[in-house]
């Protein structure tokens, strides 16, 4: 049987995004119900214990550009704490020798060290001129959204190997596709949204801080004032809408409302049926959005071995399965945790041997940068986000070659009581969970704004 609620907007995903409007409206007086298909909430923001060990399954880092999400963080009152970075970090070069050192440029060749240099400074300076939240109206938009991030490398540059590391810092680090499957422009979009590309580079910049307990008690903070209005395991099947308002139905409920807004990533608007259908170039647009591939490995050891050699823990390779990793030891444990990840083309094909096989490989990567003793983790586990469901990928959406500029700027608009959002559409904060609360402020303020004027509330 099917129950009957009615609010002034139902939110559907109860991620960052969707947590934040939802308070947002409720604090401007209106009457929110959120719907969530998982049993929990946080979307790609989970902390989970595997074997006695927590791991930060999804989003974790914090950066010092963030300030809507640290903003949050203050009014919460959670607490951070620095990743561990003493010592030297590690680079694995196409001789497979590792190779320590410290800064951010990786120990090349003295050519190619210089001309990974002159590289970051041109893309810097095309970020620069790129807006993050209309990357579109960029002078050269539509010449650098044609052509794929690796053959805009290869007409800057004869040096493969200072391509490689550059192309690791957008592809595999950040939009976890290979650099031939989205466009130049969609790589100074990511550089713009964290502030520049040598903020990408610098990995004490983009991997700061952590939340003590873990980024997922955001959205359990942001759900628990909420209360009895996030209602879990309620999967929206179907959108009715039209000029009356819409009505957001589950297998259980159906929410009337005034406005409704899908804060899901974008690779799932088309699992929610329209009646009567998106019009035709919103039902175009969202084919155009893809999530990237990435499997977030940790390992974690009875010490962290590799501080008593000198190494902070940070290593990169564009030629190693694990492209890069990290100290994630948790905050105040004696036990020492390594992070890694593996992307895209190398994931896929991870993917297609046994665990035990893709295990092997994994740590044999991480033994390469810090030795044997990385083979014998004590907890193992590998996120899988492109098997869950509600997410199918990681970390978010990017749109193909010439998406952006040919729908960016049609995103965010409204389809009539309909709105759209998450981290994969923001523009500060791009893929991050900073875009995430700040697409969520956003909505938030511009649905407010278009319904009647009410006293607001406290949350
Ligand atoms: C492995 C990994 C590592 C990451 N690392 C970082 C990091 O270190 N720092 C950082 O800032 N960001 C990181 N991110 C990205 C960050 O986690 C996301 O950008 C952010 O959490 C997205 O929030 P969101 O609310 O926009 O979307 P989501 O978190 O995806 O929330 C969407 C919600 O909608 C629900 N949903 C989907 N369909 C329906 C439906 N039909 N009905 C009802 N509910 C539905 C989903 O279950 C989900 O709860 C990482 C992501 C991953 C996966």
């Amino acid at each position: 049987m099917t129950t009957t609620l009615t609010c002034d907007v139902v939110v559907i995903g109860a991620g960052a995004t969707g947590l934040t409007a939802a308070t947002d409206l409720v604090r401007s007086g209106h009457s929110v119900i959120v719907l969530e298909a998982r049993d929990r909430v946080g979307g790609r923001l989970w902390t989970n214990d595997i074997d006695g060990q927590m791991f930060e399954i999804g989003g974790q880092w914090v950066s010092p550009d963030q300030t809507a999400l640290i903003a949050t963080l203050d009014e919460l009152g959670l607490e951070t704490y620095s990743r561990f970075r003493d010592g030297e970090s590690v680079y694995v070069g196409r001789d497979s020798e590792p190779k320590r050192f410290t800064g951010d440029i990786f120990p090349a060749s003295k050519t190619t060290e210089r001309e990974i240099e002159r590289l970051i400074e041109v893309l810097d300076e095309l970020t620069a001129q790129t807006d993050p939240d209309a990357p579109w109206n960029h002078p050269r938009a539509v010449e650098l959204d044609h052509v794929s991030f690796k053959d805009w490398l290869a007409t800057q540059s004869d040096d493969e190997e200072a391509r490689d590391n550059i192309a690791l810092f957008i592809a595999d680090a950040m939009l976890t596709k290979p650099a031939h499957a989205f466009s130049a422009l969609q790589a100074l979009l990511m550089a713009a949204s964290a502030g520049s590309f040598s903020n990408l580079v610098d990995a004490d910049f983009i991997l700061d801080k952590r939340v003590v307990g873990g980024l997922q008690s955001v959205p359990l903070a942001l759900a628990a004032r909420l209360g009895d209005n996030v209602h879990l395991g309620e999967a929206v099947r179907t959108l009715e809408w039209g000029d009356d308002g819409v009505a957001a139905v589950t297998d259980s409920l159906r929410v009337e409302a005034k406005r409704a807004l899908v804060a899901v990533p974008p690779n799932l608007y088309n699992r929610i049926a329209y009646n009567p259908p998106l019009p035709r170039r919103r039902q175009q647009l969202h084919q155009h959005l893809s999530l990237g591939l990435v499997i977030k490995v940790h390992a974690t050891y009875e010490t962290p071995f590799w501080r008593e050699s000198g190494l902070s823990g940070t290593a990169f390779s564009p030629y190693q399965l694990v492209h890069e990793a990290y100290d994630n030891s948790n905050h105040g444990e004696t036990r020492g945790t390594l992070v890694g990840f593996v992307s895209d083309e190398k994931a896929d094909r991870l993917f297609a041997l046994s665990p035990d096989e893709r295990r092997a490989e994994i740590l044999s990567s991480l033994a390469a940068y810090y030795g044997p003793a990385a083979l014998e983790p004590v907890v193992y586990y590998e996120s899988d986000w492109a098997a869950e469901e509600w997410t199918q990928g990681a970390y978010a959406a990017s749109f193909d070659l010439g998406g952006l500029t040919r729908y960016g700027a049609d995103q965010h608009s409204a389809v009539g009581p309909i709105r759209f959002g998450s981290s994969d559409i923001a523009g500060l904060g791009f893929q991050h969970v900073d875009g995430a609360i700040r697409m969520g402020h956003r909505l938030g303020t511009e649905i407010a704004a278009s319904l009647p004027a009410t006293a607001g509330v406290t949350p």
